[in-house]
């Protein structure tokens, strides 16, 4: 009798590809295989063992039916960073790099300085900042206990030991301290909104992602707390959905912050506003 040939990588893409696309087909085959992406093309037409094709072969059927290729590698890619995610965790997106840039730009290297992120989720915020600033002293919080627990892997996978965890909704984290910056990056969705039936989205935590009618609940929360835990001069960064940042905007004018002003995103969508309270 003639073994079986053995599956390839090769192989095994191109018939994963033509289900759910190269994109997706690729990091899913690296993790089956314990290997890194590259490896995948150096190695194209090695054999694979027999178990791993058929693990990969039940990771694109789980994708074909929906499920976030974050959730079934259990990672993803964020600023510098490689974050365990979990469907406790809302899924790091790119977009929310720009908030990172613009929470760096206001803490200045070399110098000691207090920030909080509010809804750390996998901590990826919290992170790329403790990562860039190692004098900053970094609280992040979130209200899942579950979720708490992934930023907690994060950062001791990662060695960051400026970054400090609590729990508690928003600004109820905080106690009595008050910050240079607070960022975070609330849910934003408006209820009923049909993208939350749409892609990923179907599967992430809803606390992540949507709030109240118009979507602005979390960050009316936030806003009107924030001149409370902000030091004089202090900033306030909200990421926010395209079309949020005009009563945005008014929300910070009307907490009587100063500087008000809204940032696009790499697709020139508004996607960050922020503002200080007066020195
Ligand atoms: N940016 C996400 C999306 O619409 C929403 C995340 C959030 O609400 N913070 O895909």
């Amino acid at each position: 009798m003639i073994p079986p040939t053995p599956d390839r990588p090769d192989a095994l893409l191109r018939e994963a590809s033509a289900r759910i696309g190269r994109e997706d087909a690729e990091p899913l085959l690296a993790h089956a295989l314990g290997r890194d992406r590259a490896w995948l093309f150096a190695h194209a037409t090695d054999p694979v063992a027999a178990e791993s094709a058929a693990a990969f072969r039940a990771l694109v059927e789980r994708r074909a039916t929906g499920e976030p290729v974050a959730y079934l590698t259990g990672h993803r890619g964020f600023w510098t960073l490689d974050l365990k995610v979990t469907p406790d965790t809302l899924i790091p997106r790119p977009e929310t790099e720009l908030l990172v840039e613009l929470a760096l730009a206001r803490i200045e290297p070399g110098m000691p300085a207090r920030v909080a992120d509010l809804g750390t989720g996998s901590g990826a915020i919290a992170l790329a900042i403790a990562s860039e600033r190692p004098l900053a002293a970094v609280v992040a919080t979130d209200v899942a206990k579950a979720t708490l627990a992934v930023a907690v892997a994060n950062a001791q996978a990662l060695g960051l030991d400026n970054v400090w965890f609590r729990r508690g909704d928003w600004d109820q984290a905080l106690g009595g301290d008050r910050f240079d910056l607070i960022a975070s990056n609330p849910p934003y969705v408006a209820e009923g909104d049909p993208h939350l039936e749409q892609g990923d989205l179907r599967h992430e935590p809803p606390r992540a992602l949507s709030s109240g009618a118009d979507g602005l609940d979390a960050i009316r929360t936030i806003v009107s707390a924030a001149p409370r835990h902000l030091v004089p001069g202090g900033w306030l960064l909200l990421e926010h959905g395209l079309e949020q940042g005009a009563a945005v905007r008014a929300l910070l004018a009307q907490a009587g912050m100063v500087d008000v002003q809204t940032a696009r995103d790499l697709e020139h969508r508004d996607r960050v506003t922020l503002g200080r309270m007066p020195a």
